[in-house]
């Protein structure tokens, strides 16, 4: 199967925060690919701006150096690289300072989209905005992209989408959770909205509980003074988590359309319960395996915040009363997966005497490693042994799926971006549906946060802490195994 390649219009993408770390290992590269694959037209611009004063070709260099490092190397042609730095240029500019922005003017064109990548700590973002305005760089049609975190409670976004409203109206801000970015994650709209199968039977009716999974195997290292004052809560649950709830509880929009689309997400984010002091489990990572333990990459040795996160959520709705769904995300855990598995309930009757061999029917999805989906149902065990049952997963890899193309999946990043150019919102948080999310949050870390507790201790390269299978065992449930 060959997928498209559809070009975007020509741009000029102002990348703040250009020799960033985020810049480097993301948004240059993904930007080449995008190049190499035709989908960046050459008429297109790039331009790095940060305070560090540099000449162009030195910026050059950087992007060139980080293509070498974080393209692969299947997809680094010589003449196509040469091409795509001759497109790059870099402004210095301190975001909260008067000097360069008169050059970066001078150099944005008429007739091209406008784009404006805020890579730089959100401490920045009201400032940038309001100097892209007061300096008449951007245009109505011009368009901000802003990174994560989006507030740290629901104070800090209202401010921040306040400062961001002064400016640009809503659609023209696009809020990245590069999660949604993700092939898998559209393809869960598609297989949801596209097929007749799923939806009769997507509801609390048949669908006995839902496990969303994000584990990582690295630790905070090196962003250990940071996450200290985030945690797993703040920096995964709230919106990547939420994000990935969302689109499996959402209803149907009338529309693939961007509104339609938050509209039923927003509803899913409404609908939630408040959770249970007894439905959460914290921990935080020991030393082990020769690495150092949570807190002292955090250089805190009093820290009470989570690097590990386990909850039972209930969406309260006429679709999922009586279905839980079960969210866990850490570091330093056994194996570096994101997976979504919603388990169905078992038949109303069984015809069968081997009721020993029966499984539940699951639908796995995988966001990583090897986006895909798994289907796992129960058929006869082949062979002369009667019927006697055995469980099967139908399998589906989308790189497989889509042949030599599929390999070629693009990053969460390249394709957001390229949304951005496009004028897309529907893979965007809007800014209620964020706002939404945290007055959700707030109660909830507000509620530990006045008890003190101190997270549960586990043991790096295992599933987190052992309370946390009690979470799931105490309903008659299992985790899924954390493995790759
Ligand atoms: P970083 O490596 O610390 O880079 C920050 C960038 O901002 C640098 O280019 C820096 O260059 C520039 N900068 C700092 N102060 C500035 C100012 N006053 N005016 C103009 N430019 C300024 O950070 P990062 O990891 O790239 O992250 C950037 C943003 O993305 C943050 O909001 C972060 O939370 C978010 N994010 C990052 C990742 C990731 O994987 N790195 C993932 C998700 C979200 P100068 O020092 O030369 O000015």
């Amino acid at each position: 199967m060959v997928s498209r390649v559809i070009p975007v219009e020509p741009f000029d993408l102002v990348v703040f925060g250009g020799t960033g770390d985020l810049a480097r290992r993301k948004i240059l590269p993904g930007l080449y690919r995008r190049f190499l694959g035709g989908q960046m037209p050459p008429e297109s611009r790039i331009i790095g701006a940060a305070r560090s004063e540099m000449t162009e070709d030195e910026f050059r260099a950087m992007a060139r150096a980080a293509i070498a490092e974080f393209v692969s190397a299947d997809k680094r042609d010589a003449a196509m690289i040469d091409q795509f730095i001759s497109l790059i240029s870099y402004v210095a500019i301190d975001a909260k300072g008067d000097g360069g922005w008169a050059t970066l003017k001078g150099m944005m064109r008429k007739g091209v989209v406008r784009a404006f990548y805020f890579s730089v700590a959100p401490a920045l973002f009201g400032a940038l905005a309001e100097r892209l305005h007061d300096h008449n760089i951007a245009d109505a049609k011009s368009r901000i992209v802003v990174e994560k975190p989006f507030g740290r409670d629901l104070d800090t976004a209202r401010a921040l989408n306040a400062t961001l409203a002064k400016h640009f109206r809503e659609e023209q801000i696009y809020r990245i959770d590069h999660y949604l970015g993700k092939e898998t994650v559209q393809n869960l709209m598609a297989v949801r909205f596209a097929n007749i199968l799923f939806e009769p039977i997507w509801k609390a009716q048949y669908i006995d509980h839902v496990q969303i999974t994000v584990a990582e195997t690295v630790g905070v290292e090196g962003r250990g003074a940071y996450y200290d004052t985030s945690g797993a809560m703040r920096d995964m649950v709230q919106n990547h988590l939420m994000q990935l709830l969302c689109l499996i509880a959402m209803e149907p929009p009338y529309h693939f359309d961007p509104n339609a689309v938050r509209d039923e997400k927003l509803k899913v984010i409404r609908a939630l319960d408040p959770v249970e002091h007894q439905d959460i489990v914290r921990g935080q990572y020991l030393a082990g395996g020769g690495q150092k333990s949570y807190v002292d990459h955090s250089e805190n040795p009093a820290s009470k915040t989570e690097s590990y996160i386990a909850m039972k959520v209930h969406v309260s709705n006429w679709r999922w009363k009586g279905t839980p769904f079960y969210l866990r995300t850490g570091k330093r855990l056994r194996a570096r997966t994101s997976e979504i598995a919603i388990t169905f309930k078992e038949p109303p009757h069984s015809i069968f005497d081997d009721a020993e061999g029966w499984r539940e029917n699951v639908l796995v999805i995988r966001l990583q490693p090897n986006e895909g989906m798994n289907l796992m149902v129960m058929i006869k065990e082949p062979g002369p042994g009667g019927m006697r049952l055995t469980q099967v997963p139908l399998d589906m890899s989308f790189a497989e799926a889509l042949g030599e193309d599929g390999a070629d999946i693009p990053d969460a990043y390249e394709r957001l971006i390229m949304d951005v150019i496009r004028g897309n919102q529907t893979l965007f948080m809007r800014g209620d549906e964020v706002e939404a999310a945290w007055a959700w949050a707030d109660p909830i870390i507000q509620a530990w946060e006045r008890k003190g507790d101190k997270p549960r201790g586990y043991e790096p390269g295992t599933s987190g802490p052992e309370d946390a299978l009690m979470l799931l065992h105490r309903d008659g449930r299992r985790w899924r195994e954390i493995r790759e």
